[in-house]
């Protein structure tokens, strides 16, 4: 699996040096052999990977893999928000419990869920960004689906896979493909609670994405303009 993991994350450097992003370049360095550890002071059940380098512990964003997302593509997803967003990030097992759920729909509020994960986080006292990571199929009041929805008056955030992946579309499965759609989609939400708007650069981010074509379109970088707005603002959350 590492060997897999290697690829997607060389195949990201060669996307970052193609997109003369000097600033991804750095953390893709890291050695990829990580450990798997207990959370202290948290649900027993959590675990945070944890990486040799500092920057990695201040855990600035915080990504809550449920059970029901697809297993084995935290540590790539994670590594390749983090450089996205040049922000240093942690994944752990969630200990959300979410509802929600419409059975004429078949499907999810989002925005109940996100109601879930902000009682979560006030009552933790957290001060992260919170990105969940589910396989179940949302959709927001007047939508139909949506890949993924962020509050950011809350830090919080809810992305799904059930649209992400190809066998969705009756299509062949590619575990690939679906790891730079997690990352994309995860990072775009994410940068809306980092105060970003969506941007007309239709390559960046923060482009707004209505199929999934417009994903797939995008680079796994923001445009410097974006870039220049994140390292310029304080992050700021409210619990
Ligand atoms: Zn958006
Ligand atoms: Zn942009």
């Amino acid at each position: 699996m590492e060997q897999q993991y290697l690829y997607i994350v060389l195949k990201h450097l060669l996307e970052t040096i193609n997109g003369q992003h000097e600033g991804f370049l750095q953390p893709l360095f890291r050695p990829l052999s990580g450990t798997s550890k207990r959370c202290s002071g948290q649900s027993p059940s959590q675990y945070v990977y944890t990486r040799s380098l500092p920057r990695l512990l201040e855990m600035n964003i915080l990504i809550f893999w449920d059970r029901g997302a697809p297993a084995g593509l935290e540590i790539p997803v994670y590594r390749i928000i983090s450089q996205i967003l040049d922000i240093p990030a942690s994944v752990c097992e969630s200990p959300v419990l979410y509802n929600g759920f419409d059975r004429t729909r078949n499907q999810f509020d989002a925005s109940e869920i996100l109601t879930c994960l902000d009682i979560f986080s006030r009552r933790n006292g957290e001060k992260n960004l919170i990105l969940l990571v589910i396989g179940d199929d949302i959709y927001r009041q007047n939508t139909r689906y949506v890949f993924g929805l962020s509050r950011p008056a809350t830090g919080t955030a809810v992305i799904s896979s059930a649209r992400l992946k190809n066998e969705y579309w009756g299509l062949p499965s590619d575990e690939m493909m679906l790891v730079d759609r997690l990352s994309r989609e995860g990072a775009h939400e994410l940068g809306h609670l980092l105060h970003l708007d969506h941007c007309d650069n239709p390559s960046c981010i923060m482009a707004n994405p209505l199929t999934l074509d417009d994903l797939d379109n995008k680079k796994s970088m923001l445009c410097p303009l974006c870039l220049g707005k994140i390292q310029r603002s304080p992050i700021t959350v409210s619990i």
